[in-house]
């Protein structure tokens, strides 16, 4: 039996196990055999029951092989302690190849209307300039279809070869016309075959219900993917956790299981006609989804023996910084894995600004598979499980007796952020306190949201350096730890500070320096497992992982975590990531791939970010980017969550200008989350993680959401922010923000 009837024949084997005990016959129309979620209350109930129940065994027999056991962790890449990158077949797209023997192919996608050839052109040939090896390009209806073909000769006529790519939501038909003319077509199963859905929550109680509607897609997916094999046309099945079909949430939930599940289901159609030049993506606007759910998809290809290549990127990143940091986790934290073939880093900025972030992370991606970076260490991983994310929470510092100083705040619990500093910065005083993110009462620094909860003093001040010291001292008064290495300590002496020692001197139970009551060891990744153990039995306030030079952190840190939570060590991990080189972008990328890759598995406690480069990279930068670190992580939230979408041919307002508008009137409530969409086309699920959503309803009219419900519809725009703000009030979410001249950062 070929690999693709195995597959096929497998997947109705579990569709018949998912069978539930109602009445409900079999019906050939989706009229009579779907069951909307409209009726009454008790009814409800029961289906939430039984969809619940459906759910969770969908979700397990998606966990188990053949043989009914649970698969075993590790196996979603060539080897979790090397970067090898996952091998796959080359997809040719128009004169581009993307595969694991070629570079990682960088695209982007235009903002413009579609139907605006001239824009739309100029906007492509923008993005080829500036480095874009593909560009996708929004395809709602058949006017914006009749364009393309005009875009594509205009572009060739002006030279430009850079592939096209036509993104389809909800339309077959136009999918079929754009064949004609593009170089790719993008489909998102959650929505291809199933209409402009209402996005209801739909139950399909028996197995010939769900498999009716697999039928129904085959017939309206197969005339394309013939066209496309005829064509020579590429394609990518991408899955967006924000619109999943309804059949698949019925039966899977929004989980990563279903992610993957609602690809295969039309992957498998493209095999059933010997078609396979098209790629996967599974984005998700949580980088920490969006990891599980791709790692799962390669778990579930090696699986099948499928080697169909992936296109990385998170959804809905937002702008700036944060956009740049939560792709980089996202996306960087694969790569390092050896998953991915081309990317795309989403933000709410001008296309043509995506590449350039696109590039570092293909670099880092690239340069980590050539020097198949870490391998230092084999060891078999027992404790990180991919599939379900646990968090390895150390135990926070308490109080012991006969301390002069309270230590419990020099740690947060939900992730710290440690700074370094020098002792130029801690002669400055107030302009020290700001850039830490104290507010400052009568000159003395208070505690904010976002204050750093330590400091690390490589060079200690002297005694006689007045100002310094008093500025330890006043941080050590609101709780900041001081972190000063013991042979420093030894020679210019902090009275309370925190020592940091090495494993070996640890493990000698090495007197600390007289002004230490604490200390702290640090990890350089060299450490055996045996030593790594004895920590079990030493009472250090936390473990700083400063990989040497040349070792791999990821790699190494993992050796790290599995050796302490097989031996039970409680001791909180913090990053300590040394930056010898690079600008502010460089130290955005680098940390969130290297240092969210580890976060976004559960691993660690916190960031140290010391650069030590030979840009001006301020202490706020490093401070800011830190806690930036921890909330792409899901770790910390300090400053209001956005999920705003790039913007694309569809959006209905200008997005960048409206973001920013909601950001400076909304970006003082840490902990509310607030999607701004261009429109609902990747449907409500997108704004999952958001409190209040403010999508573009129709031109110039804003439609309100709470959760995914939306609750006002078609505001005008111009009041609509107003209406958000009234919104968040409602929910008493809202803060007044604070009067600036009271806070110093
Ligand atoms: S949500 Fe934004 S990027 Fe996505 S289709 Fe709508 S306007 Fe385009």
């Amino acid at each position: 039996m070929s690999a693709l009837s195995s597959s096929m024949v497998s997947s109705r084997v579990v569709l018949r196990q998912f069978s539930s005990s109602s009445s409900s016959s079999s019906s050939s129309t989706q009229s009579t055999s779907r069951k909307s979620s409209t009726s009454s209350s008790s009814s409800n109930n029961r289906r939430t029951k039984v969809q619940r129940a459906i759910r969770a065994q969908a979700v397990q027999q998606h966990e188990m092989t053949e043989g009914g056991v649970l698969l075993p962790t590790g196996l979603y890449c060539p080897d979790t302690t090397q970067t090898f990158r996952r091998k796959t077949r080359t997809i040719q797209i128009g004169n581009v190849k993307v595969g694991s023997d070629h570079p990682i192919v960088k695209q982007t996608m235009t903002t413009s209307d579609t139907r605006d050839v001239d824009a739309t052109v100029n906007e492509i040939m923008r993005c080829a300039d500036a480095g874009a090896e593909m560009v996708r390009i929004t395809v709602q209806g058949m006017q914006e279809a009749k364009a393309c073909q005009e875009i594509k000769n205009k572009l060739l006529q002006s030279g430009y070869t850079t592939p096209i790519i036509a993104d389809i939501h909800f339309a077959p038909k136009v999918a079929m016309t754009v064949a004609d003319c593009l170089d790719k077509i993008r489909i998102n199963p959650g929505n291809f075959a199933d209409g402009r859905k209402k996005f209801e929550d739909i139950l399909y109680e028996t197995d010939e219900e769900y498999q009716a509607e697999i039928d129904e897609i085959e017939e309206v997916f197969t005339p394309l993917v013939l066209k496309c094999k005829a064509n020579n046309v590429a394609m990518r099945i991408g899955t967006n956790h924000g619109s999943l079909s309804a059949r698949t949430l019925s039966r899977f939930g929004d989980t990563p299981a279903g992610m993957v599940e609602s690809a295969f289901e039309f992957a498998r159609i493209c095999r059933k006609h010997d078609y396979h030049n098209f790629v996967f993506s599974m984005k998700a606007s949580n980088p920490l989804v969006m990891v599980q759910a791709y790692r799962l998809l390669s778990y579930e290809m090696y699986k099948l023996g499928w080697d169909y290549p992936l296109h990385l990127g998170v959804t809905e990143a937002g702008e700036g910084e944060d956009g740049r940091m939560k792709s980089s986790i996202g996306i960087g934290a694969l790569l390092l894995d050896g998953l991915g073939d081309t990317i795309r880093v989403s933000l709410t900025e001008a296309s043509e600004l995506e590449i350039e972030p696109c590039t570092r992370l293909a670099n880092l991606g690239m340069k980590a598979c050539a020097e198949k970076l870490g391998g230092e260490d084999k060891f078999t991983e027992t404790k990180r499980d991919f599939q379900s994310f646990e968090r390895f929470n150390g135990d926070l510092p308490e109080q012991k007796a006969d301390e002069t100083i309270d230590y419990r705040n020099v740690l947060h619990r939900d992730g710290s952020v440690i700074s370094s500093v020098t002792v130029e910065q801690l002669e400055s005083e107030d302009q020290f306190y700001a850039e830490l993110g104290c507010m400052l009462a009568v000159g003395m620094p208070l505690r904010d949201i976002a204050t750093s909860d330590s400091i690390l003093l490589r060079q200690a001040p002297q005694a006689s350096q007045e100002k310094a010291m008093r500025s330890i001292r006043r941080l050590q008064e609101i709780g900041c730890g001081v972190l000063v290495p013991e042979a420093e300590l030894k020679k210019n002496p902090v009275p309370n500070a925190i020592a940091i020692v090495s494993l070996a001197q640890a493990i000698a139970k090495e007197a600390l320096p007289e002004c230490a009551e604490r200390f702290a060891v640090t990890l350089n990744g060299s450490e055996s497992n045996e030593d790594l153990a004895k920590l079990k039995d030493i009472d250090a306030i936390m473990l700083l992982i400063q990989t040497e030079k040349g070792r791999s952190r990821i790699h190494s840190s993992r050796r790290i975590f599995e050796v302490l939570q097989a031996n039970g060590v409680k001791i909180p991990v913090i990053h300590h990531k040394h930056i010898v080189d690079g600008d502010k972008s460089d130290v955005v990328i680098q940390c969130g791939a290297q240092v969210g890759g580890l976060l976004c598995d559960g691993n660690g406690d916190g960031v140290l970010l010391e650069y030590v480069g030979n840009e001006k990279i301020p202490l706020s930068f490093l401070r800011t980017t830190s806690f930036g670190l921890l909330q792409g992580s899901r770790m910390r939230n300090t400053k209001t969550e956005y999920v705003s979408c790039p913007s694309c041919g569809r959006t209905l307002f200008d997005l960048q200008e409206v973001t920013a508008q909601i950001a400076e009137k909304t970006g003082h409530l840490p902990g509310v989350a607030i999607a701004v969409m261009g429109c609902i086309v990747n449907g409500p699920g997108e704004m999952a993680d958001a409190d209040f959503g403010y999508v573009g309803g129709a031109p110039g009219k804003i439609d309100l959401y709470v959760g995914k419900e939306v609750v006002r519809r078609g505001i005008p725009m111009e009041g609509a922010t107003e209406e958000l703000i009234e919104l968040i009030k409602e929910h008493d979410r809202w803060v007044e923000p604070k009067e600036k001249a009271a806070v110093a950062a």
